[in-house]
């Protein structure tokens, strides 16, 4: 086939096919000659569809609870999940009947992908002959599941169930959302109705608007009913968490509620603790996309025997993810680790995590003193924002413990100044010190449309973050200069003299490499003074 595709040809091809049962790719192939690829790309080209070649893709996950067995051969098509996106594969590009199934069964905002018809049929062939072997084994645990949990739980077929237009909207954002890898879920009240936008790899993301006033409020207390708040309290910001179980997994959703202009907003922090658990299970300093030079800072730095290494940037710049990255890498039983977090966002195996709980006292000063009176050897400190703290800490690492810990502050010189704002003296603070990183996530292109947009990175062109770093390590000269208060000016000839690499220097690197974009380095690090 040539690459000027013939409609008159597809529908008669599409005609032949339905009438014959053969699969369409079949009838056009012998129709018009040429390859299966080439065929595909046509198909998608011309009906403006993101394709896939389906050979090959072994780890595709059918999901059958989205659509059932009986459906996927019904439209020829099937719901399913790659890494952490959802996709609508389909091999009728003209199907209505396919679309209509979709918009009522709550897969609004699924990634539509066009594929060959034979390919999803052998796709298909291979599940059922595993999923029959299976369905026995599953079936007895799923009753056993169902005996001791009682957390409601949403699935696409339930979605469906669901009457209330309004509980099947907010469930079926829970659901996309997830699937989606989204943080946080914003519903925002308008003039008109409601948006929703999700936080995806830090950014905010538009991903419907819903028309209709009486939305946003019936959204708003299905959402406050979930998490046992005050339906009738409208004035003044309410916060709370629900729980529910999705895909087999128990999530808990954190929710803030906020009065605006136009009625409420809420925003949903999703806690996806088993995903994150299983994920930092094989977390490593490699796993975050760091260059090689930060990482080998990190790891020297981390195994140290004492003292205390600080991780710093703004909020959302994976300061956190770093520390447990690095407290995962150290972790081989043989020392006693423990870490006071707000909240522990992570659980690591062996390790005691103690959650910052400011209502009944508990602060990361109090809960610091505790955790030096229980015979640690490497402590975490989740974040230093106080001078109690920050004074704790440097005691802590003074008297033979490794601390790590994360402040906010845009750059390592920044730090300096940070902890001497909270009176920290200059020499003590050195003394105890190792080293300080700081640290930025930075939105690379995605590689399917590299970066001009496409339905795999919902159109915003980038997919995945690599992280980039800018290290301070101390000596004894750069102690004696940060000491005796030396200024910045001084200190950084002193760190440029052994070689760091500012975070805007990476940047750029990234963006030579074609890897991201200018805008993007210009949202997370400053022009270089
Ligand atoms: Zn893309």
């Amino acid at each position: 086939m040539n690459s000027s595709f013939n409609l008159h040809q597809f529908i008669e091809a599409r005609k032949a096919a339905l009438s014959s049962g053969k699969p369409l790719d079949a009838v056009l192939l012998e129709l018009q000659g040429g390859s299966p690829l080439d065929l595909l790309e046509n198909l998608g080209r011309h009906f403006h569809y993101p394709i896939r070649w389906l050979e090959g893709l072994g780890k595709l996950q059918v999901d059958l609870n989205l659509m059932p067995i009986s459906d996927c051969r019904r439209f020829s098509a099937a719901v399913v999940m790659d890494g952490n996106e959802t996709w609508l594969l389909f091999s009728d590009p003209v199907n209505e009947e396919l679309t209509l199934w979709a918009e009522r069964h709550a897969i609004p905002y699924a990634q539509r992908v066009l594929v060959l018809q034979s390919s999803l049929t052998r796709l298909l062939t291979d599940l059922e002959s595993t999923t029959n072997a299976l369905s026995g084994v599953l079936d007895e645990g799923f009753a056993e599941k169902q005996l001791v949990d009682s957390i409601e739980e949403i699935s696409l077929s339930r979605i469906d169930e669901t009457s209330s237009q309004v509980i099947r909207l907010v469930n079926s954002t829970l659901y996309d959302a997830l699937g989606a890898a989204a943080s946080d879920i914003h519903l925002e009240a308008t003039a008109q109705g409601l948006v929703v936008k999700y936080r995806i790899d830090g950014v905010i993301v538009h991903v419907a608007s819903l028309s209709g006033v009486q939305f946003n409020e019936q959204v708003i207390s299905r959402i406050k009913v979930m998490s046992e708040l005050d339906i009738t309290e409208r004035r003044t910001p309410q916060d709370g968490r629900f729980k529910v179980r999705i895909r087999e997994r128990d999530i808990d959703f954190r929710v803030s509620i906020m009065p605006s202009v136009f009625g409420e907003d809420a925003v949903i922090r999703i806690l996806d603790k088993d995903h994150l658990s299983s994920k930092m299970a094989g977390l490593t300093l490699d796993y975050l996309g760091f260059n090689p030079e930060p990482m080998a800072v990190i790891r020297k730095l981390a195994a140290q025997p004492y003292g205390m290494l600080l991780i710093t940037g703004p909020t959302g710049s994976g300061k956190t993810t770093t520390l447990y990255a690095a407290i995962t890498e150290i972790n081989d039983g043989k020392s006693k680790i423990i870490t006071i977090e707000d909240p522990v966002e992570y659980q690591v195996a062996g390790v005691l995590q103690i959650p910052v709980n400011e209502r009944k006292g508990l602060s990361f000063a109090r809960g610091l003193r505790s955790i030096l009176r229980h015979d640690p050897d490497k402590i975490m400190v989740g974040e230093i924002r106080d001078g109690e703290t920050a004074q704790i800490a440097i005691q802590a690492a003074l008297t033979g413990h490794l601390v790590f810990s994360t402040i906010h502050a845009n750059n390592v010189f920044d730090v300096l100044g940070r902890f001497e704002h909270m009176g920290v003296d200059p020499y003590t603070f050195v003394s105890a010190l190792n080293g300080i990183v700081a640290q930025r996530l930075v939105r690379v292109y995605c590689t399917v449309c590299r970066g001009s947009g496409c339905p795999e990175c919902r159109g915003t062109g980038y997919k995945g973050r690599k992280a980039i770093g800018e290290c301070l390590i101390m000596d004894d000269e750069m102690r004696d200069l940060i000491a005796s208060r030396a200024s910045i000016r001084k200190i950084k000839e002193a760190a440029k003299e052994r070689g760091i690499q500012f975070l805007r220097e990476s940047a750029e690197e990234l963006l030579r490499n074609g890897l991201t974009s200018q805008a993007e380095i210009d949202r997370v690090t400053f022009a270089r003074e």
